[in-house]
């Protein structure tokens, strides 16, 4: 329904299909929040059939419902070419309802037509179907011990917004068989290939439409610097220094106790630190065991501390961050909550400068992440060269390690996280240098 390019792709040039990495773990994601979900309603039968889906599971799917089965997990109708696989199908009080497993921390838009689409087939297979529910995972859970799916998932009705689409389905179904018999469709591209995912024809479709690409338009690289501001900035700062950053993972199931659904828990951090303007700069650097029986985030927090006492000046880049990590451990681990708050005191944000325009070029664009104004102000330093150079990828590396077995895979992993998140900091120290001598 995004796109019926995509699906006519889909149907007709499969092999131009490519899994992106991030939609992979989406995936991935997704299916293991699928299969905690099914312990919601346990004892439940499984319609799959390998290879699925396929029409074999809509067999099974009618003979468990014949026998009386009372929970089908990805129950299987087809109607008229249109084949759908609910992710639990449950009876209750003599009716089925629908539940569409979303490993989400809230209900979105583009799901309704996901479920919209199941309802209107179930119905036509001549199912009574009593409510269609999404569960999503509960934003306000705190895992406590072992985890409480009851208390992890939240089924919530989404029967009005259902049904408010179930009239326009079957002309939708019609034009789509029709569309699938045609040539290749003509879509342009647009926000449709990016969102709310990243589509599986995204380079296809580029290769198709090279004049797509953004164009390269070469912008100055010339600094605007307001040198009483920028100095004032510098002036506030007293020593010692240090430049600090953080890493972290959000896992959708959360993994350690005190901990909720999809909260970033920071597992990393970067610092450099200095005694005075003319001292040495010392790099040290925490990153957790990959271990599940220890939360990361207690030997960061007694680290960080220690090793922060003597700074007054803490530098951040964009502040929102960290102070919200600090605030969450501060909440999660009340014992070092002076120490902590101690720690958000002493913050000090070293995006101000040019978010404020103090010191500007062309080429920035209203754009101050660290990886836009680094090869501005110092180009001799590059992310380019480094395996994992984006904080997602750090994210998505780490939590692979927690499953990982080779322990050469994991040592490579963990040398590369740590070149990483030095260069964030570095970074910091090389940008502060640059306002010094404004
Ligand atoms: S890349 Fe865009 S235009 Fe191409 S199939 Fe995907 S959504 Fe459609």
């Amino acid at each position: 329904m995004n796109c019926r390019k995509s699906l006519w792709l889909y149907v007709h040039k499969k092999k131009e299909q490519e899994i992106s990495e991030s939609t992979q773990l989406v995936f991935n994601r997704g299916a293991s929040v699928g299969e905690l979900a099914r312990t919601y309603f346990p004892k439940g039968k499984n319609a799959v059939i390998e290879p699925f889906p396929s029409f074999l599971a809509a067999k099974r799917t009618q003979s468990y419902i014949q026998a009386g089965v009372e929970t089908i997990y990805e129950a299987t109708f087809v109607y008229n070419n249109t084949l759908v696989a609910v992710d639990i199908l449950h009876k209750e009080n003599g009716k089925w309802n629908l539940y569409e497993v979303k490993s989400a921390n809230s209900v979105k838009p583009e799901h309704f037509k996901d479920i919209g689409i199941q309802y209107y087939v179930v119905k036509a297979c001549g199912l009574e179907v009593g409510d269609a529910f999404l569960m999503h995972l509960n934003r306000e859970y705190v895992r406590k011990g072992a985890i409480d799916v009851q208390q992890l998932f939240l089924p919530e009705s989404v029967l009005p917004d259902v049904l408010a689409i179930q009239a326009e389905i079957p002309a939708q179904l019609a034009e789509l068989e029709e569309m699938l018999k045609g040539e290749e469709p003509q879509i342009k591209m647009g926000e449709q290939c990016e969102k709310p995912y990243l589509c599986d024809y995204y380079n296809y479709c580029m290769r198709l439409n090279p004049q797509q690409k953004k164009e390269n338009i070469i912008l100055s690289n010339e600094p605007e610097v307001n040198t009483n501001q920028v100095r004032n900035f510098v002036n506030k700062v007293s020593y010692p220094i240090c430049h600090l950053d953080f890493e972290t993972i959000m896992p959708g199931i959360p993994l350690f106790d005190d901990s909720r659904p999809y909260q970033q828990i920071p597992f990393q951090y970067s610092l450099h630190c200095q005694e005075t303007e003319e001292g040495e700069i010392i790099h040290s650097a925490y990153l957790a065991e990959s271990n599940l029986s220890i939360d990361p985030r207690l030997g960061l927090i007694r680290q960080l501390i220690k090793e922060t006492t003597e700074a007054k000046c803490i530098f951040v880049y964009n502040i929102g961050f960290e102070r919200t990590r600090l605030n969450e451990m501060k909440r999660d681990f009340p014992l070092y909550a002076n120490e902590l708050d101690s720690i958000i005191e002493r913050l000090t944000d070293l995006i101000i400068p040019f978010r404020k325009k103090f010191y500007r070029t062309e080429s920035m664009q209203s754009l101050y992440s660290i990886k836009v104004v680094l090869p501005i102000l110092c180009p001799e330093l590059s992310y380019h060269s480094l395996e994992i150079s984006d904080g997602m990828s750090a994210s998505n590396a780490f939590l692979e390690l927690y499953y990982a077995n080779d322990k050469e895979h994991t040592v490579k992993v963990r040398d590369e996280l740590l070149k990483y998140c030095h260069l964030d900091t570095l970074a910091m120290v090389k940008i502060w240098e640059v306002l010094k001598n404004v």
